[in-house]
């Protein structure tokens, strides 16, 4: 049996400013008896330190909802209320209760419980109308994290042949391509820009730490951070190449940004990698509105690794927020149908990122067609960065973190990974799927709500055609 890949998670608490659904507030009947400080014992409740006389602000970012210093006062002057300001951050995909379940993931890399059972919709947009087949969930020794049946989250990047040839004496007569193999299926992306050099520095070694890689702009790739090579997928345009020979030449990975130049002549491009050394190219095509039409293009012309990009809510390129641009979920849906039409499916490995926000999104997107997956802004809310997206993009970063040690910093992106990874090995287990590299495009074990939508009622409600006599 292979070696479990595991990821060391580690509660790791982060004494900076995030918004929380609920604040504990401390009202003025206060008589500082301390009892609090007792009966919280995730330590909420202390005295200040300049006077312990006195009770401090209770610690929201702690506090796990027992309500038991609130029903313990001796005076009722402890109460939870809504925090206004919570209902403001992320936006119609971001939502604040997702931005707090990183947060807390990140916190102590576990899978996040709602305690009350589900409340909300069973059904929404992109990833939000696609249930996951669940049958095999009633076995409880083969479950995900607890079970004694090994769950292998692992895939390979690069291309494959669809058959082998032999030769008369039965020897294997094909070469078979060099792949680049990942223990989970999450590579890290583009982070954003003007990071301070601690964040960046806690990217590299939480990549490291879980084994993956990060996309980096090439010109970030400075002699510092060279320790990290094999960990590093330098990103850059054909005409950098020359510049950076050196970084290409150490790589496993090169991403190449698209451009007309690129689909037109992929395989000189290919050409002029290989001959510096042994990475693999990977082609980051935005998610425009042909981008099936490119990706096949790109597959037939020889492409190893097509990374599509939607924008940050997983949108369509040239599609905004409120129009009738496609979610990522269909994107890769088309990209997927269109290279399994051509033949050419297997051949090719295929990322998806923009808009992976939680970890079902994960396997779902390898359901709709995606080997894998690349994420970025979980990383950062992670961290604590807040997300608004109207009216549009903004990451506020908290105050002081640029002060915090990169190893902290570090620990929570692997804790929320560690998370991620969990949900993942319980999402395979329960639908009966041991190998990552099986999920890619298995629909089957998927509920698409718009197609069980018109199957039933199609028929019912459908617009009648008026028909003049
Ligand atoms: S138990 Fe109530 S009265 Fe006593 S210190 Fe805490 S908040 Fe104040
Ligand atoms: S509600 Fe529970 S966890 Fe929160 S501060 Fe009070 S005692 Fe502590």
């Amino acid at each position: 049996m292979p070696k479990k890949y595991h990821i060391n998670t580690k509660a790791t608490p982060l004494d900076l400013d995030f918004v929380f659904k609920f604040k504990i507030v401390r009202g003025e009947n206060c008589i500082n008896c301390g009892k609090c400080t007792k009966v919280c014992i995730y330590e909420a409740h202390k005295r200040r330190k300049d006077d312990p006389r006195k009770m401090a602000d209770p610690n929201t970012v702690v506090c796990r909802n027992c309500f038991r210093c609130i029903q313990e006062c001796p005076r009722g002057a402890l109460e939870k209320s809504l925090d206004k300001d919570f209902a403001n951050i992320g936006g119609a995909f971001w939502k604040p209760d997702m931005l707090l379940s990183l947060w807390k993931q990140a916190e102590d890399g576990q899978v996040p419980v709602s305690g009350a059972g589900y409340r909300g919709p069973f059904t929404g947009t992109g990833f939000d109308s696609m249930w996951t087949d669940m049958s095999e969930i009633v076995r409880p020794t083969r479950d995900g994290i607890h079970g004694r049946e090994y769950i292998n989250t692992g895939v390979d990047l690069g291309r494959k042949l669809n058959h082998l040839n032999f030769d008369s004496g039965g020897q294997l007569a094909s070469k078979v391509p060099d792949t680049v193999a990942l223990p989970i299926p999450i590579l890290f992306d583009i982070p954003a820009d003007n990071l301070s050099s601690n964040v960046k520095e806690a990217l590299l070694k939480a990549a490291t730490a879980i084994n993956t890689c990060i996309i980096m702009p090439v010109a970030e790739i400075t002699p510092e951070i060279e320790k990290y090579s094999n960990n590093i997928i330098p990103c850059l345009v054909p005409e950098e190449i020359d510049t950076h020979e050196a970084v290409v030449k150490k790589a496993r990975l090169v991403a190449i940004e698209y451009s007309d130049a690129v689909l037109n002549d992929f395989p000189s491009l290919r050409g002029k990698i290989k001959k510096l050394g042994q990475a693999l190219t990977i082609i980051r095509v935005p998610a425009v509105k042909d981008v099936e039409d490119i990706a096949a293009r790109l597959a037939h012309s020889g492409a190893e690794i097509i990374h599509i990009v939607a924008d940050y809510r997983g949108q369509e390129r040239n599609g905004s927020a409120g129009t009738n641009g496609r979610l990522l979920k269909d994107i890769i849906r088309a990209v997927h149908s269109r290279l399994v039409e051509d033949r050419i499916r297997d051949e090719v490995t295929i990322i998806a990122s923009g808009g992976i926000a939680m970890a079902e999104h994960v396997p779902k997107a390898m359901l709709c067609g995606a080997d894998l997956t690349a994420i970025d802004i979980p990383l950062m809310v992670a961290l604590g960065v807040r997300v608004y997206e109207e009216p549009e993009k903004l990451l506020i970063f908290p105050e002081g973190l640029d002060k915090i040690s990169s190893s902290i910093l570090t620990q929570r992106m692997v804790n929320l990974m560690g998370a991620w990874h969990s949900q993942i090995l319980e999402m395979m287990g329960a639908m009966g799927i041991r190998e990552a590299r099986r999920l890619r495009g298995e629909s089957g074990r998927a509920i698409f709500f718009e197609e069980i939508d018109k199957d039933t009622f199609g028929n019912l409600f459908r617009k009648r055609e008026v028909v003049s006599l």
